[in-house]
């Protein structure tokens, strides 16, 4: 049995490991495809992982996660300044809606009313990528069992880019079910679906999170919208119930296709939020871009 501290460790190296996994992939995305190239076995990290950039997802982690220790908080202007400052690095991976809202705040609009202009520019459909739900890990950890404290940090972090409210909605519900797995307790997917219809965010979200107990077939990860903030919140509460190893989900998980950097991600981070760092085949996180930067960060923000 895992405790806090190998549960916080795991969720963080396996959303990093389900990053670096799903990478090659991510634009290969029919599952057809993928299961042709990769005659179904997805089980090594590349290589050149060590020696790369973190990827978005893996990034974020870091930089989010460093914002919150320092302001204690969520403080969307903070973010965005640090979400510059790796843009102009290296920004490896980073979202198209993340960039528009970065260009309106450097031209000076306060952040937040970036974050809402773009998202009315794109369109509800555009604007409901997935790119805010990496968010909720930091978010989770930070919020050490505080729910009211957790909801308010992981709308304040999606609203940061993503505001369109799938984004909001999906990124609190992510979150919210990654503090259950933290603190040990058994995942619930008809519960956590009555408490995001108490808190008045989107019936498509409280939908979702009831749909976990769905095969993975069903989410359809490599159709339409593959992208979408729902369907990749739906592959991570998927994978907290799922049956395997580790390493079977998160390939599982990617030989269905779409966006498989952030799908193997967050479910990712579920995984290892639920079973702990032990979970993880070390060499795995042995090929991680510097793990104990992502350790620490997960230990002190836990703590
Ligand atoms: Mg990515």
């Amino acid at each position: 049995m895992s405790d806090l501290p190998s549960r916080a460790q795991g969720a963080v190296l396996g959303l990093a490991a389900g990053n670096a996994l799903g990478l090659p992939f991510e634009s290969i995305w029919p599952a057809s495809k993928i299961r042709q190239v990769t005659q179904g076995v997805v089980r090594e990290i590349p290589d050149d992982t060590r020696e790369s950039p973190w990827d978005d997802e893996t990034a974020h982690f870091a930089l989010v996660a460093e914002s919150i220790l320092e302001t204690g908080d969520i403080e969307p202007r903070d973010l965005a300044q640090r979400l510059i400052r790796w843009r102009d690095e290296n920004g490896r991976g980073m979202p198209v809606l993340l960039e528009k809202v970065l260009e309106e705040v450097e031209g000076d609009v306060p952040v937040l009313e970036a974050s809402e202009e773009v998202c009315e520019r794109l369109g509800k459909n555009w604007s409901a990528g997935n790119g805010s739900l990496v968010r909720a890990v930091p978010v989770a950890l930070a919020a050490k069992g505080d729910r009211i404290r957790l909801v308010r940090m992981a709308r304040d972090a999606a609203r940061t880019s993503h505001w369109n409210p799938l984004c909001v909605g999906s990124t609190i519900a992510l979150g919210l079910a990654l503090d259950d797995l933290l603190q040990g307790r058994e995942f619930d997917p008809a519960s956590l679906a009555a408490e995001i219809s108490s808190l008045g965010l989107p019936e498509t979200v409280s939908q979702a999170v009831s749909g976990a107990r769905l095969p993975l077939s069903a989410f359809q990860l490599d159709g339409k919208q593959k992208g979408w903030a729902i369907k990749s919140l739906q592959v991570a509460l998927w994978a907290a119930r799922a049956e395997g190893t580790v390493e079977e989900i998160l390939e599982r998980v990617i030989l269905e296709g779409g966006d498989t950097d952030t799908n193997a991600a967050l479910a990712g981070a579920t995984l290892g939020a639920s079973r702990g760092r032990e979970a993880l085949p070390e060499r795995w996180i042995e090929s991680l871009h510097d793990s104990s930067r992502l350790s620490d960060l997960a230990q002190a923000l836990s703590r």
